[in-house]
């Protein structure tokens, strides 16, 4: 295992971006994420992209993506690629505009034929037998059949490892791809390249080189990095990953979309500053938090400490 040892000075620059996508309005949870993404990325003088994940277009809805830059506005977080508003994204940095690039990508992994196969079943069928359970790996269905999905073949011993950013430092991490996701969808049934194929394709293109992400992310970690081994993309392989707590209410459970009093709208409504996000983060970051007020307060003090958990308390 090898060790790096980060610094102030530290000389690999950090690229990453701020991927949300727009199906529901953000909650407090999805803005410590990017505020962590954007805490790296300055510390190491490097560059931010802001990228909105609108593949899934059934769910995506105007007044989210307008939620996105109204966030970014409230919390006064800067970025140096992607689009400065909802006309920009609509017209140059929509996912749609880059749809022939993610299918150029799933057509050079699905060239060896013995990775992929079609599958058919429906969510629902999907749902009555609890998860998905490789059903369809020896039904040989055609490929080029309207209403299969393609799930990429992962075979019992698949591991990947990365490099995981730990406090000031990076260690190897490695998972099973097995066990945390499994026979995953590369095209859907509606014929369209999936998320994992679409975050991949996109994060070669705008050359990132960090990706911060929630600990319940690591099943598609684990995914894309599968599928840049077996494209030989070397320079998603050697990213530097790091995967946050995810952010509990106060019952204990993970936020979601429908966050109510957390999601930040709800908190730009009522006059909420978003002094709170950084003070939250910084006392999860064991940083005297009292004096922090804005994100350049806490980039001052920030040196690489990384929260071991994530709680929203709108007191402080
Ligand atoms: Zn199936």
């Amino acid at each position: 295992m090898s060790a790096t040892k980060l610094s102030g000075n530290f000389l690999k620059p950090f690229h990453s971006r701020i991927a949300p996508t727009p199906s529901g309005f953000l909650h407090i949870g999805n803005v410590f994420s990017f505020v962590i993404t954007w805490l790296l990325v300055r510390k190491t003088q490097g560059s931010l992209l802001l990228r909105i994940d609108d593949l899934d277009y059934d769910r995506v809805r105007p007044e989210y993506i307008k939620d996105i830059f109204e966030t970014l506005d409230w919390l006064g977080l800067d970025w140096d690629h992607g689009p400065q508003g909802v006309d920009d994204f609509n017209n140059h940095y929509s996912q749609i505009h880059r749809l022939d690039m993610y299918q150029a990508l799933l057509t050079k992994l699905v060239k060896d034929p013995v990775v992929v196969y079609a599958c058919d079943c429906s969510r629902t069928r999907i749902q009555e037998l609890g998860s998905y359970t490789n059903i369809c790996r020896y039904r040989h269905l055609p490929l080029d059949n309207n209403d299969s999905a393609w799930r990429m073949w992962v075979s019992d011993d698949t591991h990947v490892c990365w490099n995981e950013l730990h406090q000031g430092t990076t260690h190897v991490e490695c998972r099973s791809v097995t066990e945390q996701i499994g026979d995953f969808v590369v095209k859907r049934r509606n014929g369209q390249p999936a998320y994992q194929v679409a975050s991949l394709a996109d994060d070669l293109y705008f050359g990132s080189n960090c990706i911060v992400r929630g600990k319940d992310l690591l099943p598609s970690t684990t995914a894309q990095l599968w599928m840049a081994g077996l494209l030989a993309q070397t320079s998603f392989s050697g990213s530097v990953f790091y995967h946050h707590p995810v952010v509990m209410d106060v019952s204990g459970q993970k936020l979601s979309k429908s966050a109510g009093a957390m999601s930040v709208r709800s908190l730009r409504e009522t006059s909420v500053q978003a002094g709170v996000v950084f003070r939250n983060l910084a006392r999860s970051m064991g940083i005297p938090y009292e004096d922090i007020f804005t994100a350049q307060d806490l980039l001052q003090q920030f040196n690489f400490q990384l929260p071991q958990t994530l709680s929203p308390d709108l007191t402080l």
